[in-house]
């Protein structure tokens, strides 16, 4: 369990269960770099949480679970609320409720337990309420009717994107490398679909990727076609240079974790108040456009790339809230 920093609240992140690590260095590192992310995402969405994250070395399709997570479950519970555990890759809801039979230090659990249950819609209505302020500083208007929009994924997050987006009028191509994906959204919304590998070659206002990692990078930032990046998936950028090189080709890039925050900041808002409630929920997943809109305030006033200003902003959160807790209650 790795404990980042806990300036603004309990360090919180999910729990990875991977067995591909090649030493326990490998997964402590890997550990320590996922907290510091989860440290940067709820600061900068404005969360009082602060980073954590652990990760079990083992086989993630393992059977006999209960076990595993219900000991875990006795560890974070040791640290008195440090640390709040949640789903990640490799783990699942039914992990999440194994640790919950030890401990109440966990977020992502299902509505029956008192949790937000699925979060992957309000991760698209986020993704969406970015893509707005974005379309606000290229084209001067928030609205996205008409709007042509090429989705990459058509996953949990990806899916919900694409129907949101329908509902608001815009034009949509959409792909997968699933075909039955693309021809579900096709039957229900008629929108275009195009073949996976050629999603970046479409001509459109916002290129929105929900799939995968690494997917702008120094081959598809010589393809893409569009004014605007925005979408859900993690780790967009595949160097720090790529977040510099888009802006020299004058595309606008709503930085991955301010975007994505939407699930999280709806699940962990019963930390705050005591219960899950929709609306205060999603007005707060609807303040990522201004936080999106602050990004790009400091992008400027810095003369700085977009990825490198929600860093900044997620610090200068961090720092002015430590100025204020050195007052006594
Ligand atoms: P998912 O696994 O449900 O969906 C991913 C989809 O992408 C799948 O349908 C898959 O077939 C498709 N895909 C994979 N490779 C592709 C390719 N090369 N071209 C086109 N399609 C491809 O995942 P998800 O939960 O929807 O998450 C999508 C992304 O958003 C991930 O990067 C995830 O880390 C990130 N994210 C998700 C959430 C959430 O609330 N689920 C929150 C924050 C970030």
């Amino acid at each position: 369990i790795a404990l980042h920093d806990t300036t603004l609240g309990p360090a919180t992140g999910g729990c990875r269960m991977w067995d591909r690590y090649a030493s326990e260095l490998d997964a402590i590192e890997d550990a320590l770099r996922l907290a510091r992310g989860m440290t940067y995402k709820y600061a900068a969405a404005g969360v009082n949480l602060g980073g954590g994250k652990a990760i079990i070395i083992g086989d993630p399709k393992r059977t006999d679970r209960e076990p595993v997570f219900r000991l875990l479950g006795k560890f974070i519970n040791r640290l008195g609320g440090k640390y709040f555990t949640g789903e990640d890759v490799g783990t699942t809801l039914q992990d999440m409720e194994y640790i919950r039979m030890e401990t109440e230090y966990v977020v992502t659990l299902p509505t029956y337990l008192g949790g937000a249950g699925d979060i992957a819609p309000m991760t698209a209505f986020g993704t969406i309420r970015a893509m707005q302020a974005c379309c606000n500083r290229v084209y001067g208007s928030d609205s996205l009717e008409g709007r042509q929009v090429a989705v990459q994924g058509l996953g949990a997050v990806g899916h919900n994107i694409v129907g949101q987006l329908h509902e608001l009028g815009a034009r949509l191509v959409v792909a997968d490398i699933d075909p039955e994906k693309a021809d579900a959204m096709t039957a229900q919304y008629g929108v275009e679909t195009a073949p996976p590998e050629e999603i970046f070659d479409v001509d459109c206002d916002v290129f929105c990727p929900c799939a995968l990692g690494k997917v702008i990078n120094d081959a598809t930032l010589k393809r893409l076609r569009c004014k605007i990046i925005c979408g859900c998936a993690n780790n967009q950028l595949a160097e720090e240079r790529h977040g510099h090189m888009l802006e020299a080709q004058g595309l606008v890039y709503a930085p991955d974790y301010i975007t994505n925050a939407g699930g999280t900041i709806y699940d962990t808002d019963r930390l705050e108040v005591g219960n899950v409630n929709h609306d205060r929920g999603r007005a707060k997943v609807s303040r990522i456009y201004e936080n999106i809109q602050r990004v790009f305030e400091i992008a400027d006033r810095d003369r700085i790339p977009s990825y490198l200003a929600a860093d900044r902003m997620a610090e200068e959160r961090i720092q002015r809230i430590a100025e204020v807790k050195k007052y006594r209650d």
